[in-house]
């Protein structure tokens, strides 16, 4: 199957004698009748849920891109193979069948101020159009719509934002051969091959503006230099470093390192300190979760729920109701020890097994272990009351 690149469609053109069948949920043809929108191996359209179909003009108000566009060339006509539920939408809304929100307000097309209406209409979609045997184009269309595109994410945005910017950015993140991509493994999860280290740079520094990627990659699509996206890479990768000195642990790949960098770098930390609460905690068995040390530790350790510590194990459990539970039937008191003190109506209760909690007799963040000599059952009053554990 042969593809090239056709770039220069606009809304305008692409919904001009747009037909919606409102029976049979299909929208029919587009380009002046020239395209086939929905062809026989295509799904209904599936956009109508007032989310992704008003995403879709979200995106065009806000000048994002809507990704690449597949038609087949059949001969007499167009077909769409991949981008039909865009279409319809993007006709739908030109024609009136749905509103979106436009600061707060209710907006139809025909509503929509004439400069926003002139956005819609001038936005350009990119489109290949493939030539090929039926068979050819069933198969890709598999491909492409069920076993996930060929193309990463990133390869994808690459090819829609292609430009002095990409060239620029791929020379610095996408070079597997560079010396640097050996530290930055240390950090960052991808292949730089398939453009994942350029992914999780964009990623990071679209982020700290609040942005998309998409958003991003537009705004510095004609830079000639990726200089801006590099320095602030290097950046959070340098505070990485200085700030856990000690050799990286396989842990630490793929953490947001970009988010904690915004949320941490101007506290001041203690290296030494650092490395050897991280130390403790890697070699601490009950904190199951590993990758919650770091942003524990650059949290001030205030967050014992990131790293998911180990509770008691069932045997534990009931070895401490069984004595528990004979010491105080000898007593003739409760075997929950906070209902046996104090005056109340549970005073004397025994309580099944299902009815009552482990509890720490002394707190994890406080050296508690997870073992039979720091386990007290209690009834669930009196544990969900103790809340914190
Ligand atoms: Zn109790």
């Amino acid at each position: 199957m042969e593809t090239e690149l056709k770039t220069d469609y606009t809304v305008e053109e692409m919904v001009e004698g747009f037909v919606y069948n409102e029976l049979e949920g299909k929208g029919l043809y587009g380009l002046n009748g020239s395209l086939v929108i929905q062809p026989e191996y295509q799904r209904h359209y599936i956009y109508n849920d007032g989310k992704r179909d008003v995403a879709v003009i979200d995106s065009l108000l806000s000048g994002y891109p809507l990704g690449l566009f597949y038609f087949v060339d059949a001969g007499t006509q167009l077909e769409v193979l991949d981008g039909q539920q865009r279409i319809t939408s993007i006709g739908r809304f030109v024609r009136g069948k749905f509103a979106i929100k436009v600061d707060g307000l209710e907006q139809t097309f025909s509503s929509l101020a004439a400069d926003q209406q002139k956005k819609i209409l001038e936005s350009k979609l990119l489109v290949y159009v493939c030539t090929g045997t039926e068979s050819e184009i069933k198969d890709w269309f598999q491909t492409i719509n069920i076993a996930g595109v060929p193309l990463s994410d990133q390869e994808l945005r690459n090819a829609i934002y292609s430009g002095p910017f990409v060239t620029a950015a791929k020379k610095v993140f996408s070079n597997s051969q560079d010396a640097r991509q050996m530290k930055w493994s240390s950090f960052v999860k991808g292949d730089p091959k398939r453009q994942g280290v350029l992914e999780v740079a964009l990623d990071w520094v679209a982020k700290s503006n609040s942005q998309p990627i998409d958003a991003y990659m537009a705004n510095h699509r004609y830079d000639t230099s990726s200089k801006g996206l590099e320095t602030y890479f290097t950046t959070v990768i340098d505070w990485i470093d200085s700030t856990f000195t000690a050799a990286p642990s396989k842990h630490m790949r793929g953490l947001e390192w970009g988010r904690l960098y915004e949320t941490y770098h101007t506290k001041p930390y203690n290296p030494s300190a650092v490395d050897k609460d991280v130390q403790s905690l890697l070699d601490d068995e009950a904190v199951t979760d590993k990758k919650g040390i770091y942003e524990y530790v650059l949290g001030g350790k205030s967050e014992p729920k990131l790293l998911n510590v180990r509770l008691f194990d069932e045997h534990v459990k009931r070895q401490a109701y069984n004595q528990q539970t004979e010491r105080a039937m000898k007593e003739g008191a409760s075997n929950c020890p906070l209902c046996a003190v104090g005056d109340n109506v549970n005073k004397t209760k025994i309580y099944e097994t299902d009815a009552m909690e482990a509890d720490h007799v002394t707190a994890w963040s406080n050296g508690g272990g997870s073992t039979l000599d720091n386990c007290e059952m209690l009834c669930v009053t009196h544990n969900r009351a103790k809340g914190n554990r």
